[in-house]
């Protein structure tokens, strides 16, 4: 299984599959989890049957039980037992169903690949697992190259498959905005939209209808979706349609090639806080889940400090410089983001202009080590994705035709990471990992999933299985054997 779990004991006794499965659900599930549940464990089930002579007599029958139990066990959670009878999966919360169905259908998909099919039988066993960490996290941008909500639907099912449960959903940078603003409509008019050199228009968005799809399906997986809004840099699709919120308004174009911009939203005026204000009360009335994430990444100053404005509120608010004017304007909406009650992620440059405790830190210059600490030190929770580890635009493999840019990060690398490097004091801070796909260079799906998978497999069991000593050849063999399960 992948990730392995914490505790799995098989017992000595074994079964046919019965050819009719029966699956209870608990009542407390909505229509949409019944039906992606029951309709994993029933695919899973009848491919089993190729594989496997059913034995006519036992009917088998898999159970969902939910039984919350509020602060006992870490969330995601679960147990299973299998007798020839019947499977129980239980869980405190439903992710830990979720969990639970998706390893059970690890499980027959292996015993259905293994001995004759006259001969071949399920495991009878018990088992419990739950994760390390509360965040394991892929994330996607769909600014550089644009991706519909069918290919991120077919990007959560890999998510779920191996128990991700945080989808960091990258909607705005210099060369796109892709998400339709009802507020502020030329976000999506005109900032989705870029002019490439050979005189074509390259864009797309994801319309409100698109997100609330997307959201449906990744909340019946058991994953929170996290929205990024990238400021105050990264801003160049937000002032092509807004001009005035930069410090020096011209007509501005989201860029048509890679880089960033110098030109970035005004920290000096009160209508960009107010516009970012209202603009993020749309999203965060789109996404329900906790988190938002703000960005706050590569900010180039210059533009701030010939801004009469920008300087103007470094007088007047007493900040040192333009890193702690930074560090003001996130606090602005730190604030009114809290008021309503969620969360907000920056990458790690937000701690460089001495930030409060309030936001969570996304750490991923260089090995991450320095910014985790950084991090820790100030009393702010940490997501690590170091840019040597965890980036999977990098390429997988030393091949000079390997797609990808940068450095060479292959899987042995990312099962490699030493997670103690990152744990200090108070490892309560500490809230776990991802890993980012920026896609400059990946500009359809099949490049997409070749980039992220396999590496995304073994990512995803370091942060859930957080095992202190691991075995890339061990591991390996597992990875195979999913093999046809994605
Ligand atoms: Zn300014």
């Amino acid at each position: 299984m992948l990730p392995k779990p914490k505790k799995y004991h098989p017992l000595k006794e074994t079964f046919r599959p019965s050819p009719l499965l029966i699956i209870m659900c608990c009542p407390q599930l909505s229509a949409s989890a019944h039906r992606y549940l029951s309709s994993s464990l029933e695919s899973s089930y009848s491919k089993l049957l190729d594989f496997m002579d059913p034995d006519s007599e036992t009917p088998h029958s898999v159970s969902l039980e939910l039984t919350p139990r509020k602060g006992k066990r870490p969330g995601g959670h679960y147990k299973i037992v299998s007798r020839p009878q019947d499977t129980v999966i239980s869980a405190q919360d439903y992710p830990g169903l979720v969990h639970g169905v998706q390893s059970l259908r690890q499980i027959w998909h292996k015993a259905a690949r293994q001995g004759k099919k006259d001969s071949a039988r399920l495991p009878c066993f018990d088992l419990e697992d739950w994760p390390s960490f509360p965040w394991r996290g892929l994330h996607l941008d769909t600014s550089r190259h644009y991706f519909d909500y069918k290919v991120i639907r077919r990007y959560l099912d890999w998510m779920a498959a191996v128990k991700l449960n945080k989808f960091h959903w990258h909607l705005s940078d210099d060369q796109g905005w892709r998400l339709e603003s009802k507020r502020f409509p030329r976000l999506h008019e005109v900032g989705a939209w870029r002019k490439e050199e050979d005189g074509s228009l390259y864009g797309g968005f994801h319309t409100r209808k698109q997100v609330r799809l997307v959201l449906d399906y990744a909340r019946d997986r058991g994953i929170e979706v996290v929205p990024e809004i990238d400021i105050p840099g990264h801003a160049m699709a937000i002032l092509a349609a807004y001009p005035d919120l930069a410090c020096f308004p011209r007509d501005f174009e989201p860029l048509n090639v890679w880089g960033i911009s110098t030109d970035i939203l005004c920290a000096g005026k009160d209508s960009v806080i107010d516009f970012l204000k209202e603009l993020l009360d749309e999203v965060l009335e789109l996404f329900p889940g906790q988190y938002i994430h703000l960005g706050g990444d590569e900010v180039p100053k210059e533009r701030w400090k010939e801004c009469p404005r920008c300087q103007r509120r470094i007088r007047e608010e007493g900040l040192r410089d333009e890193e702690h004017l930074q560090a003001w304007f996130l606090h602005q909406l730190v604030a009114h983001v809290q008021k309503r009650g969620r969360d907000v992620i920056g990458w790690d440059e937000i701690l460089d202009g001495g930030i409060d405790s309030r936001p969570i830190a996304m750490c991923w210059r260089g090995d991450g080590v320095d910014a985790a600490r950084m991090a820790h030190d100030n009393g702010n929770r940490y997501i690590i994705c170091p840019n040597n580890r965890l980036y999977f635009d990098w390429r997988y493999n030393e091949d000079p035709d390997c797609p990808g840019g940068f450095g060479v990060t292959t899987s042995r690398d990312v099962y490699g990471l030493d997670l103690g490097k990152f744990r200090f004091s108070n490892p309560g801070l500490f809230l776990g990992g991802q890993a980012n796909l920026w896609t400059e260079r990946i500009s359809n799906s099949r490049r997409l999933k070749e980039m992220v998978y396999d590496r995304m497999l073994y990512m995803a069991e370091l942060f859930w299985s957080d095992f202190p000593s691991r075995d890339f050849a061990e591991c390996e063999r597992r990875v195979k054997e999913l093999k046809g399960l994605l």
